[in-house]
């Protein structure tokens, strides 16, 4: 499916909207079985992970609670040592919590190492890692995915909450913006 908004180009479609869905449920129910008995909590790495931890839940059949922070990253990202701050943190202490962190997608790995090592400190009962995409191409630390949606060729994605520039995020599928 493409879809070509107003004054926008249209935008190649990688993962197709049904595929997503296909794929929520899949993860879902993995987690649900994962997961049962245990004090879950969802961390949705904002901005880009929102449609995904939305779809996602839905399909989690386990009493849990979510969560939300947010990271920026300064610096050459494309080198190592680039810098990852927190914008905004969780709103609750994580001690004793089964934590999945829920992520749009691992690029070159620094946020979700970050975020790891990060949130380790506040010794929670486990940490995982859930990502919709996975770019393995361009990995400088080598994080482990606990579940993962779909792996991507190294190229810049967007929808499904993945921005360019801000935009895109509402496109409900993975698509490819065209070389200008
Ligand atoms: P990493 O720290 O793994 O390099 O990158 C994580 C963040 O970079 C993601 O959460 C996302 O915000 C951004 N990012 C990396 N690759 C892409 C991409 O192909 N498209 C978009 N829209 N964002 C990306």
């Amino acid at each position: 499916m493409r879809i070509a908004r107003e004054a926008e180009p249209p935008i190649e479609s990688l993962v197709a909207a049904d595929r997503i869905a296909g794929r929520c449920a899949e993860l879902g129910r993995e987690i649900t079985r994962d997961y049962s008995g245990k004090d879950l909590i969802l961390v949705g790495v904002l901005k880009g992970s929102v449609m995904f931890l939305s779809d996602l839940m839905r399909h989690i059949d386990l009493p849990l609670t979510v969560d939300y922070l947010r990271v920026s990253s300064y610096g050459d990202r494309t080198e190592s040592g680039g810098v990852v701050r927190f914008e905004l943190d969780l709103s609750q202490p994580v001690r004793g919590k089964h934590v999945l962190i829920v992520e749009d997608i691992v690029d070159t790995g620094l946020t979700v190492h970050y975020l790891l090592n990060n949130l380790a400190t506040r010794e929670p009962a486990s940490l995982k890692v859930c990502t919709l995409l996975d770019k393995p191409s361009r990995r400088q630390k080598d994080v482990p995915i606990d579940y993962r949606g779909f792996q991507v060729p190294d190229t810049f994605v967007v929808g499904y909450g993945l921005d360019y520039q801000g935009r895109y995020r509402n496109l409900p599928y993975i698509g490819r913006v065209p070389a200008s």
